[in-house]
């Protein structure tokens, strides 16, 4: 390893909440996920935003890959790759979306020396049912003598395609702006023809108010004149369009499969009430949001 990268290596930055979290987007985010990815209880909600106490974080990196819209920043720990084979040393343990990332990196072998950890097989045999589905060959495991002196690749190199770019890499290393790239871990750039997740919407209950297409922060949906898709291949599941939705009509739920676009007709029709045009989803619907809502509330009173 150069020396270069061997200084970057042992430079510590605080870890921390960016904006894109989805609870800088509205106050109805139900999102912990990185609350709940944290062993040692660094991250809590404060005024409703989550925040990294720097005293107790172990700069693990398991909220960076907790966080469906890579809304944590920080540095991960160093791992090392030697001949294309991961390296498994310590006990921190990669979570399936690292390794699904690795994989696609050209890493499918895991190598290690004397015994796997009951984490370690856990976390490679999880990511192994999700390469199934996805049609891929699993990951194989090598058990063989280690040298450190052999170790060719830190994590963070691998990520950064290193040493291809090392002269860019010299000018985004300046302390302090030196940050893991949020994108490197958007599974659906690496596996363009499947989902993670799945969308459904009750066409019953939604009124075409687009806040979730606004909030989207993927471009999932897309609500137009006579259509609403949902296009769950870059679906993160963050949950944000489920949380906010005022008539509860999305649900998102983390799921692989091959990738599909749901396109649903929005047609327009002519409120018996009020007379005027709207937009629904259902074709036999005759009465418009506003006079149908005005309607329920008369019915309560
Ligand atoms: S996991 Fe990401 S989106 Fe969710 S609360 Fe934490 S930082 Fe925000
Ligand atoms: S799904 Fe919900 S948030 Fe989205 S347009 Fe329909 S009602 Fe509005
Ligand atoms: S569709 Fe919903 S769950 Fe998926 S990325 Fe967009 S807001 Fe998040």
């Amino acid at each position: 390893m150069g020396l270069l990268s061997l200084w970057a290596e042992s430079l510590t930055y605080e870890y921390e909440i960016l904006k894109s979290c989805t609870h800088h987007k509205s106050p109805r985010s139900k999102c912990k996920k990185c609350v709940e990815s944290c062993k040692e209880n660094a991250i809590s909600f404060v005024n409703g935003i989550p925040s990294i106490n720097s005293e107790q974080c172990t700069q693990c990196g398991d909220c960076i890959t907790a966080c469906s819209v890579q809304a944590v920043a920080g540095i991960f720990p160093a791992r090392t790759v030697k001949n294309h084979r991961l390296v498994i040393t310590g006990d921190q343990v990669p979570s399936i979306k690292e390794l699904l990332v690795y994989y696609k990196k050209g890493i499918t072998e895991i190598a290690y020396d004397g015994e796997l950890s009951v984490h370690w097989r856990k976390s490679i045999e999880d990511t192994n049912e999700i390469l199934h589905l996805l049609g891929e060959p699993p990951f194989t495991f090598m058990n063989e003598k280690m040298e450190e002196a052999t170790i060719e690749m830190t994590r963070r190199e691998l990520f950064f395609s290193w040493k291809k770019e090392a002269k860019s890499l010299v000018v985004k290393m300046a302390p302090a702006k030196w940050r893991f790239n949020q994108e490197d871990l958007q599974l659906a750039k690496y596996y363009p023809s499947h989902q993670f997740a799945e969308i459904t919407l009750d066409t019953s209950k939604c009124t075409l108010c687009k806040a979730c297409e606004f909030l989207c922060h993927h471009k999932c949906l897309n609500i137009s004149d006579d259509s609403f898709i949902l296009n769950a291949q870059s679906c993160s599941a963050c949950h944000l369009c489920e949380d906010i939705c005022p008539e509860k009509a999305l649900t998102v739920i983390e799921k692989v499969s091959a990738h599909k676009i749901l396109n649903l007709p929005v047609v327009t029709k002519v409120c018996s009430t009020c007379g005027q045009n709207f937009k629904t989803l259902i074709k036999s619907d005759e009465v418009c949001v506003p006079c149908e809502k005005k309607k329920n509330l008369l019915d309560i009173h």
